[in-house]
């Protein structure tokens, strides 16, 4: 049996739901993408950029999916056979490491559990150990989508700074960016990774940039063969940024929307939304969790992501089967345990154009789907989120 009307509830980490507004804004005539009616859109879009990324810094911009932006950062900053030290968190951060791998760069990983962010003490002692400064950069994914894990980056930035290391600061922000705080400059962060298909509300298809003055330096000296990525090619005559290739105009439509969005309900609240909706689902998980029962990945709560929570299921029950139940016979399309964690958890993303009744109705059949695949759990998860919600 399958669920035939009504719309699917999207628990999955991306792309997430589109509002209406983006929609709209989308369902327009092509425009010539050179002509002066779409260059000022196309610079608004850059200076709305700047201020979700917190940065005066300069962001670039690619029709292609976030790992290009990853290559992008890679590429102009460093030379083959450089070596970087990524922090492991998960999932993601080991794919960062194989695409550093892909460009001939030596991906050193610095050891994580998965439960926890990115250890800054940890950080702090490898960096001092490099006397010859072989590191050329730190690599971190902000939020680890694989794990619901958020490493804390003004700490990691404290642990490289403490260790007097000039190492480039990477982040990949690509499930932070917009739904989770995020400050490039105030955190040094030299280059930050980001996509459109997460907490920018919009499909698949472009990916961002943000990169420091430091990081532009390097770009002078890195030798990484590059072409479609090169930075060189992103501005125009007059030193304005631009798409390199043809502009995907009606993502940018999309854009200026989803911007405009943001931005008039402040980012400030933006966070504290999110935070709220992630807040009722560990409080469901909490209840559940009783008895044995199903219980958030992450465990400390400083890192708990705000925009994904990584549920894993009691030992020997099979997150597959319960995904395609909450799915076929519930409506709601949760996201997969990835690498070590397939099949065993389960991810419930609440990231983007999302309210309290949107991740209410997914808790309530992630419940229910909870029940019809026998999988203890004690009961009250649901009320302890309407709970939360209707005071908080
Ligand atoms: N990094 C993180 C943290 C992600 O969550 C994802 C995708 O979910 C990626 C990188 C890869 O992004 P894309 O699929 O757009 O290449």
């Amino acid at each position: 049996m399958s669920v035939s009307r009504g719309r699917q509830f999207l628990a999955i980490p991306g792309p997430t739901n589109i509002p209406d507004r983006v929609l709209r804004a989308m369902d327009r005539p092509t425009v010539d993408f050179k002509s002066d009616a779409f260059q000022p859109i196309q610079r608004e879009i850059f200076e709305g950029l700047k201020k979700v990324f917190q940065t005066e810094n300069t962001i670039f911009a690619y029709a292609s999916a976030g790992k290009g932006a990853w290559e992008s950062a890679m590429a102009n900053t460093l030379s083959p056979g450089d070596k970087i030290l990524i922090g492991e968190t998960g999932a993601f951060s080991i794919f960062w490491g194989q695409a550093a791998k892909g460009l001939q760069l030596d991906a050193e990983v610095l050891p994580g559990d998965w439960r926890h962010g990115v250890d800054p003490d940890a950080l702090e002692a490898r960096l001092r150990e490099d006397t010859a400064r072989e590191i050329k950069a730190v690599c971190i994914v902000h939020n680890e989508t694989a794990t619901g894990v958020a490493s804390r980056l003004p700490d990691l930035r404290r642990a490289i700074d403490a260790a007097g290391h000039p190492a480039l600061y990477m982040v990949d922000t690509i499930s932070s960016l917009a739904s989770i705080d995020f400050r490039m400059d105030e955190w040094g962060v030299d280059l930050a990774v980001a996509g459109s298909q997460k907490g920018l509300m919009l499909p698949s298809g472009l990916s961002f940039l943000g990169a420091s003055e430091k990081a532009i330096n390097a770009s002078q000296s890195a030798r990484m063969p590059r072409s479609y990525w090169d930075w060189n090619n992103l501005y125009e005559a007059d030193g304005s940024l631009r798409f390199p290739s043809t502009s995907p105009v009606h993502l940018l439509y999309g854009l200026t929307e989803s911007l405009s969005m943001l931005l008039e309900e402040g980012m400030t609240e933006v966070f504290a939304r999110h935070h709220r909706l992630a807040e009722a689902v560990r409080r469901s998980v909490a209840a559940w969790s009783e008895g044995g029962g199903p219980e958030i990945f992450s465990l400390d709560p400083r890192e708990h992501s705000n925009s994904i929570s990584t549920i894993l299921l009691p030992e020997g029950h099979d997150a597959e089967a319960l995904r395609r139940t909450s799915e076929h016979r519930f409506g709601l399309a949760l996201g997969g345990g990835l690498d070590r964690l397939n099949g065993r958890a389960i991810r419930f993303a609440h990231m983007g154009d999302l309210n309290e009744p949107m991740v209410l109705g997914g808790l309530a059949a992630l419940e229910m789907s909870l029940a019809a695949n026998a999988i203890p759990f004690a009961k009250g998860g649901l009320q302890a989120a309407v709970d939360y919600l209707g005071e908080s």
